[in-house]
């Protein structure tokens, strides 16, 4: 069961793969488009340790010459210095123009990765081996790559589509339940975006989907296929690309106010902030109470978090929070912009949304 999907930007559209064992088949496939190149592999430990053998084995079976530099796990990995080290080893790796720079990870690799390889030698091509469900329905389709600054969370980067994204849904089976969960959240997040038929399907087969098999894989390439649609019709995020923030300006609100850290997920931060925004849609007479119940009902199932409340810790105030949502980069000219939903599959981009009415709401929340 593999699927293959086209992200068209014009002259330059690269595939993205999806199915079960595709790492035994990605040196064949990276051979197809650049026979006998050297790759420069970044992953990081905890990939490494499960996954890099089997890539290198591949790789090398099809004739390419791979070349490894492995970074340690997390968020604290996307900064200049280890930028700096995965570059310099690429360079000693003799990584050159018609090479590659293949990502074998998480959204973190994936970044720093794509990152190195738009800077290297003024940009050399890359390859995508998302490991993570997020990365494998979220940053590795896009062609956003980057590291945090010490002013913020991926400040400084650059857009540079890979050439090749290779999602294996085998994969995700050494990925901890708690970041499937996480990764789950945003594929939730396409069939609320505009996708209804999507999301019924998801309440009904969920369980099929994280147990892996053909659903994981149909859920993988559904959420692709949305986000590739999003980013062919609007690569350089100038238009309703801003859709895909569902759930994130309230949800960056409350990972900022956890303070990036292992309490909080990126993916249970969307959660809470989409059913957010559906409860807030429905108190605005945007979108029925129904609708509202059912998002927090299937989230809440497949054990993500919904509410404020479920978050364990101190969180900010009300206020705290509203500067928090201040300072994300949504705001323009003192009304919000935030999406909101008329309904599931049914979300759009609201751009005067008054700051007193989202205050009032997160503090009735808490
Ligand atoms: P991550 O890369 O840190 O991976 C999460 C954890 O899972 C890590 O500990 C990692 O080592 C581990 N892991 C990954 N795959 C594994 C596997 N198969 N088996 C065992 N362990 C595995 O985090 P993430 O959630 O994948 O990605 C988050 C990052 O993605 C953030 O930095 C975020 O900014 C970025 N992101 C980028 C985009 C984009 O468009 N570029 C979009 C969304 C998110
Ligand atoms: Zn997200």
């Amino acid at each position: 069961d593999t699927t293959r999907l086209s992200v068209g930007l014009g002259a330059r559209s690269y595939d993205i793969v999806i199915g079960a064992g595709l790492i035994a088949e990605a040196g064949a496939r990276i051979a197809a488009l650049r026979p006998g190149a050297r790759v420069g592999i970044v992953s990081d430990a905890n990939v490494a340790e499960r996954h890099l053998a089997a890539v290198e084995e591949s790789l090398k079976a099809a004739g390419l010459v791979p070349a490894t530099v492995i970074i340690q796990p997390g968020e604290k990995s996307k900064n200049f210095a280890t930028f700096e080290e995965v570059v310099d080893a690429l360079i000693a790796a003799r990584i050159e123009r018609r090479d590659l720079v293949l990502a074998l990870g998480g959204g973190v690799v994936g970044d720093l990765a794509g990152f190195a390889a738009a800077a290297l030698r003024r940009g050399v091509d890359f390859v995508q081996l998302p490991t993570s469900l997020l990365a494998q329905v979220d940053s590795s389709v896009g062609g956003k790559t980057g590291i945090n600054s010490r002013h913020g969370k991926n400040l400084v980067g650059a857009f540079h589509q890979p050439i090749l994204v290779l999602a294996d849904a085998d994969a995700l089976n050494t990925l901890p339940l708690r970041e499937f969960r996480a990764g789950y959240a945003e594929v939730a997040k396409y069939g609320l975006i505009d996708n209804a038929p999507f999301f019924a399907w998801l309440e009904r087969k969920w369980q099929e989907v994280f147990a892996g098999g053909p659903a994981r894989t149909e859920a993988i390439a559904t959420s692709c296929a949305s986000k590739a649609a999003v980013v062919a019709r609007d690569e350089f995020e100038t238009g309703d690309r801003a859709l895909l923030n569902l759930g994130h300006t309230f949800g960056h609100a409350l990972e900022a106010g956890a303070g990036f850290s292992q309490r909080l997920l990126h993916g249970e931060a969307v959660a809470v902030g989409m059913a957010q925004a559906f409860r807030f849609s429905a108190e605005q007479g945007l979108c029925t109470a129904e609708d509202a119940r059912r998002v927090e009902a299937h989230l809440h199932a497949v054990g993500l978090p919904t509410r404020i409340r479920n978050i364990p810790g101190e969180l900010p105030d009300t206020d705290g929070l509203m500067n928090l949502i201040a300072q994300d980069k949504k705001v323009s000219r003192g009304a919000l912009t935030f999406i909101l939903v008329r309904g599931i599959g049914q979300a759009f981009i609201a751009g005067d949304v008054d700051p007193q009415a989202i205050r009032r709401f997160l503090e009735a929340e808490r």
